[in-house]
């Protein structure tokens, strides 16, 4: 048996699985204090026998079981947190980690794989609370050295924020995840109507207000640009849109129109996350699966 816990921002989902399949599935709001996190790890593996693995896909770069966010705003105490020796305090089992969003195109590119002729080179790209990102190469997912390979949402983009906000929780300005995410989006969203909106709730104004429409296609524009250059850069089959923004109504299709207006030679096709909401969870699932 092995568990799997995908931990994003905002969100974090829990896996029984054996022989890949999952047997039981548990969700729970993150927590924002470090002492809430070991009780909220416990009660999602509470109950579940028979564990050898641990496999976790989580928010931020992970180097030697440690977990570190990029933007310090969206989890401020993951700044070399020992996760791996939490969860072992928690579970004595092995435990696999790897980038949340890495892992998600891991479990989209063994889903394409299924096809018999999926691609070998694919990114995907999770809009959610941040903006991340995983790339395979050659059929190889690239986690890099210091396992940050794919962390699109920092790279700065030539769009500004509809708000003028240009100051990144990572200590760069003008990143896209200040465009693009769901926090980003809500940021932008309660200037423009001067109380707080959410970035679900945005999506469901963007039919009657001209204002909230505007402010989805310029993430999808400024999503869509951003693609394009990873295209250049990679020579890429397939990216793939995953996390709750990206998968809202209406957010592919935009994204997609977006970047057909765009240029470049040998444009990829941009589908939708095959496993949805639980990318993460199939990728990681599969990558400790086969890990010894
Ligand atoms: P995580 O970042 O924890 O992996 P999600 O992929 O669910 O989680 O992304 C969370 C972000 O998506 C939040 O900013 C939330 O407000 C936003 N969100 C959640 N549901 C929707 C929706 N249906 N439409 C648009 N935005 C959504
Ligand atoms: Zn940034």
């Amino acid at each position: 048996m092995l568990a799997t816990l995908d931990i994003g921002g905002t969100k974090v989902a829990a896996a029984l699985t054996q022989g890949g399949r999952v047997l039981e599935r548990r969700q729970l709001p993150m927590v924002s204090q470090r002492e809430d996190l070991t009780p909220l790890l416990a009660s999602l593996l509470q109950g579940w026998t028979g564990i050898q693995k641990i496999g976790v896909a989580t928010t931020g770069y992970v180097q030697q079981g440690r977990v570190f966010s990029v933007n310090h705003d969206i989890i401020g105490f993951w700044n070399g947190l020992p996760l791996q020796e939490i969860l072992r305090g928690i579970m004595d089992v092995p435990v696999v980690m790897l980038n949340d969003a890495q892992a998600a195109a891991w479990g989209e590119y063994l889903a394409r794989q299924q096809d018999g002729n999926g691609p070998a080179d694919l990114m995907f790209v999770t809009l959610s609370t941040g903006i991340g990102g995983g790339v395979v190469l050659n059929h190889r997912l690239r986690t890099g050295q210091s396992g940050l390979a794919g962390h699109i949402g920092h790279i700065p983009s030539h769009f500004r924020s509809c708000d003028g906000e240009s100051q990144c929780g990572c200590g760069q300005t003008g990143c896209l995840e200040l465009i693009a995410s769901g926090t980003g989006l809500a940021r932008q969203a309660s200037a423009l109507f001067g109380e707080a909106c959410d970035s679900r709730r945005l999506f469901s104004l963007a039919s009657q207000l001209p204002g909230a429409e505007h402010l989805i296609q310029h993430a999808a524009e400024a999503v869509a640009a951003m693609l394009a250059g990873q295209h250049l850069a990679l020579d890429l089959q397939e990216i793939v849109i995953g996390g709750s923004v990206g998968l809202a109504p209406g957010m592919l299709e935009r994204i997609q129109h977006a970047f057909r207006r765009i240029p470049v030679p040998a444009p990829p096709r941009i589908s939708a996350a095959r496993c949805g909401a639980d990318a993460g969870l199939a990728g990681i699932m599969h990558w400790a699966g086969a890990s010894s």
